[in-house]
């Protein structure tokens, strides 16, 4: 073997996963994982530890998949993760646990995020699941929101032994890993379903379709129902706009908006009723990975599709694995190009859109060279759907309605980042809610950090 190169991982061929909307990646199977774990060196000071926010020890589950225990090995990443076959799949891992591998000096890091969905997938496969806590100590906590920040911190407060109850708005748990991912990327009955399953097997309880602020508001929820503290993991769902003329017509969508009726309510599905539109032509304005989902899901739907991004290449910020995948299945990348007005038809509905080439000059606030317009450079591209992909802001709707819970500028909520602590006594908050839109293993780590902050608050109460 050379122990210079990963064992590669199989995948549906471009040409056929292009019209489908299955699985792309199909992992590891045991012989696969078992060979790639012989890769690892059992470091002693791990630096891959040092690169997951959750601080999963690497070293010690790939050694018992190295063993063929595969049962201990899950066990040894529940300690640490409750979405490990979630975060097996989306993690960016190159920038994290593999980008501070030892091996990855002088050939290929090992493939940890493939072998963390390797144990998370046997383990479902064969009926594992984590560990509960031997009895409740009598404390009531609130979680608001089901994404991987609510669920990782009433995964860790149920396994301390509180009395955990989650409040989602939405009529399915989850958060982006059901509305925003799509299902070629990270299938929901199979894997969110099931690590949501998980959490509740610890004795968590999820209430849906609880619109906290509307429905009922935080301080109630202190002050009439028992809730001794309270984790804000609500997410940064609010899209935002370029405020470019034309961008109110028919047939432009915001990135969120697209993915949600596909992924939650199944447009693309026959036998479900949800209106999508499956444009013949569709541009996708951004470079994160939600505009790489949009775009993939746009081209499943039988579109042309095409990226348009200000910046270059280099600077893409979407996971390199997602890129990858996107061009492989006929993406158009239109780099170092900006929309300046979506062109609209007698009857309100796209034609096209009028784009700005651009250069990069020096770095702006984000390190990143920022992009400046080529004047004289604008040329108009026929399309009939626009999908805007430029981030997401927090809903103000559990701000504006919580006395003492303080915000910043861009309206996320402001908490300490050790325990999450927010500005009210007993409210903690973490994930895309106080940072603005992030990773999964950044909300999972802040909620992590929560599940300890509310512990020692009301241990010492
Ligand atoms: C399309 C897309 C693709 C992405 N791809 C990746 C990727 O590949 N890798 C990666 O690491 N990250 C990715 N991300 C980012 C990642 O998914 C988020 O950073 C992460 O989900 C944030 O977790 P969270 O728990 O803070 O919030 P969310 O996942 O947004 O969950 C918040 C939950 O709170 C609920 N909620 C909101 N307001 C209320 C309320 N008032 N009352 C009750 N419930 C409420 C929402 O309905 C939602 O279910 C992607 C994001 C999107 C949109």
């Amino acid at each position: 073997m050379d122990v210079l190169t990963r064992i590669p991982v199989r995948e549906q061929e471009p040409q056929v996963r292009a019209k489908n909307f299955e699985e792309v990646c199909y992992g590891y199977n045991e012989e696969e994982a078992v060979a790639e774990a012989g890769r690892c060196l059992n470091c002693k000071n791990a630096q891959c530890m040092k690169g997951c926010p959750v601080s999963i020890n690497i070293p010690g589950f790939i050694a018992k998949v190295k063993e063929r225990d595969f049962e201990g090995a899950y066990q040894v990443i529940s300690e640490s993760s409750a979405l490990p076959a979630v975060c097996g799949r989306v993690c960016p891992q190159e920038s994290q646990c593999e980008g501070k591998c030892i091996r990855g000096f002088k050939g290929d890091p090992v493939a940890i995020g493939k072998l963390e969905r390797f144990v998370a997938d046997w383990a479902r496969e064969h009926g594992i699941r984590p560990k509960m806590a031997d009895k409740l100590n009598g404390h009531k906590v609130a979680v608001i929101g089901s994404g991987p920040a609510g669920l990782t911190c009433a995964g860790d407060l149920a396994k301390l032994g509180y009395d955990v109850t989650i409040f989602e708005a939405l009529h399915k748990a989850g958060g982006v890993l059901s509305y925003g991912i799509p299902e070629f990327r990270l299938p929901k009955d199979k894997v969110v379903a099931a690590e949501v399953e998980n959490v509740k097997s610890l004795g968590v309880k999820i209430e849906t379709n609880v619109v906290i602020g509307k429905s009922v508001t935080i301080d109630e929820l202190m002050e009439n129902e028992g809730f001794e503290a309270v984790f804000i993991g609500s997410g940064a769902g609010l899209p935002r706009f370029m405020g470019i003329p034309g961008e109110q017509a028919n047939g432009v969508f915001s990135a969120n908006e697209f993915l949600t009726r596909n992924n939650l309510m199944k447009a693309f599905e026959e036998g479900y009723e949800t209106p999508i539109a499956e444009g013949k032509k569709v541009v996708v304005v951004g470079g994160g990975n939600v505009a790489m989902d949009a775009a993939r899901t746009a081209l499943r739907l039988g579109a042309e599709v095409h990226i348009v991004y200000r910046r270059g290449e280099e600077e893409l910020p979407a996971r390199k694995e997602e890129v990858h995948h996107a061009k492989e299945e006929g993406i158009i990348f239109d780099l170092l190009q900006n929309p300046t007005e979506i062109l609209v038809d007698e009857n309100g509905w796209v034609k096209g859109i009028r784009i700005i080439k651009m250069e990069l000059g020096e770095p702006d606030a984000s390190g990143r060279r920022s992009p400046i317009e080529i004047p004289g450079s604008e040329y108009e591209m026929e399309c009939d759907t626009v999908i805007m992909s430029l981030g997401t802001s927090p809903n103000p709707l559990i701000s504006s309605t919580t006395i003492g819970l303080d915000v910043n500028k861009r309206k996320c909520i402001v908490a300490t980042e050790e325990t999450g602590a927010t500005s009210k006594e007993g409210v903690y908050a973490g994930g895309d809610a106080v940072t603005g839109a992030a990773t999964v293993i950044l909300a999972m780590g802040a909620g992590k950090a929560a599940a300890k902050g509310i512990d020692e608050f009301l241990s010492n109460k």
